[in-house]
């Protein structure tokens, strides 16, 4: 048998060929079924096939699909850009439309570097991120990702930005206990900043909830405003990546309104095409576009299908079916009642170690010893084998792992569309349920547990 055309994640694996979706389900072309409790990549919020869409992109596509953005303007991407200025915080009115999340932050790094130049600051270059992130695949996304599995062979290729630690109560890096720690791990990001000097730093980058490399870690109440006074204090931008967080995963529009916190920069991706199309978005404070605008006037940045409108529409459609059918609102709702669920596993399962998440961007951790949360062996292959089991039984988790150095980080993210019900939620419990158990067996058997 020749080798497919398609390059496949990991080559020689047997894919399913998917036939199509419908809601929270997916189904290949044998029939079988699969509840997508990740969607995807945390990516298809509205859920699968949804008709409004193909009507959007089909009254888009017979007027115009592509208009080049130095040329003309359009309806849809200007509709869109003022939708997303109108749910962004605080004065966050500019948006910049790109294709992937990782274009969207490597896009807040260039603005951040853009904005202290046009003021003849042209030292501040460096960006700030943390160990256990993830911001993109793209070199200078990569370069800002505390994500050694990631980096690994791209190392010399990659700028080397200082990292902070990541504020991971359930294996905190500095070995503090919260609270008593008094949120040192913000507290640091200071100390990094007087020890490579104000003057070098243009940006500092988080996710307000680490979704991927992590499986859904989410900081302390205080962490995020300590953060802005810091950033505040040095003159540092402060880039929320909203990337997977963003357009209601976590329950609200933007996970940083959790915490009353506005960001200087937003990116947007994932969520706000639902998978339907590749767009996603910087969205940009009005202090840094004063400046750029009495500067250059140009953000020095920008792809060949940026705000091209036929995905424009598409994120429309998107925006609208949330509003319509109150999906932020559901995945607040829905995500409490699954975290309760999970619990309830955990309780079951000595080897569920943390169950967190907001909204519907839920995590487990596991650990071979639930009192000393000692991980399991990297060679163990905790979530391989569970993805495996449950992927076998018709329910999609999405792999968090290879975010710290030296700990095999043993997360998944459970976290369907946010169209999701009760009912389907049970269902999927039950799955992880009958798979945490087979997984348990397992590991005893071959004397990893
Ligand atoms: N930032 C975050 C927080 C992400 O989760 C991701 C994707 N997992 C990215 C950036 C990169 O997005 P993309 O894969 O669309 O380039």
């Amino acid at each position: 048998m020749g080798r497919s055309h398609l390059i496949k994640p990991v080559l020689g694996n047997n894919y399913p060929v998917i036939s199509h979706g419908k809601g929270i389900y997916l189904y290949d072309k044998e029939g079988n079924q699969y509840i997508d409790g990740s969607s995807g990549a945390i990516t298809a919020n509205i859920g699968h096939g949804v008709h409004e869409i193909a009507e959007a992109m089909w009254n888009q596509a017979k007027h115009v699909s592509f208009v080049y953005r130095s040329q003309f303007t359009s309806d849809a991407a200007e509709q869109l850009a003022e939708k997303l200025a109108n749910y962004a915080p605080g004065d966050l009115n500019s948006v910049f439309f790109v294709n992937s999340g990782s274009e969207a932050t490597e896009t807040a790094l260039k603005v951040a570097i853009q904005y202290f130049q046009e003021q003849g600051i042209v030292t501040k270059t460096k960006v700030i991120s943390r160990w256990t992130s993830y911001h993109g695949i793209t070199l200078g996304a990569l370069s800002m990702s505390g994500h050694p599995l990631r980096r690994q062979r791209f190392t010399s290729l990659l700028e080397d930005f200082p990292a902070a630690p990541a504020p991971y109560c359930y294996q905190c890096p500095l070995n503090e206990t919260y609270p008593g720690c008094g949120v040192k791990c913000a507290d640091d990001l200071e100390n990094i900043i007087q020890t490579l000097g104000p003057d070098q730093i243009a940006a500092f980058i988080a996710e307000p909830v680490i979704g991927a490399s992590g499986g859904a870690i989410v900081p302390p109440d205080e962490y995020f405003k300590k953060i802005r006074a810091v950033c505040d204090k040095y003159n540092i931008l402060l880039i929320a990546d909203e990337v997977m967080t963003g357009m209601g995963r976590t329950g609200k529009m933007f996970a940083m309104e959790h915490w009353n916190v506005i960001p200087d920069i937003i990116a947007l991706g994932k969520g706000m095409s639902a998978g339907y199309t590749p767009m996603a978005a910087t969205i940009v404070s009005d202090r840094i576009m004063d400046v750029i605008e009495a500067g250059t006037k140009v953000v020095m940045s920008g792809h060949t299908f940026s705000a091209n409108p036929q995905s424009a529409a598409v994120c429309l459609a998107v925006i609208e079916f949330m509003e319509k059918y109150k999906l932020q609102e559901n995945a607040a709702a829905m995500g409490e009642y699954l975290v309760n669920h999970l619990q309830r596993l955990q309780w079951k399962y000595p080897l569920i170690g943390d169950v967190r998440g907001k909204g519907l961007l839920c995590g487990i951790e596991f650990v071979k010893d639930p009192i000393t949360r000692e991980p399991f062996e990297l060679s163990s292959k905790v979530v391989d084998r569970l993805l495996s089991i449950c992927f076998t039984k018709g329910l999609l988790v999405y792999p968090a792992v290879g975010g710290v150095t030296g700990f095999s980080g043993d997360s998944i993210l459970v976290s369907p569309p946010l169209t999701v019900t009760k009912e389907q939620i049970s269902d999927m419990v039950d799955i992880l349920d009958q798979s945490i158990s087979e997984l348990t067996t397992q590991l005893i058997t071959e004397g990893l547990y």
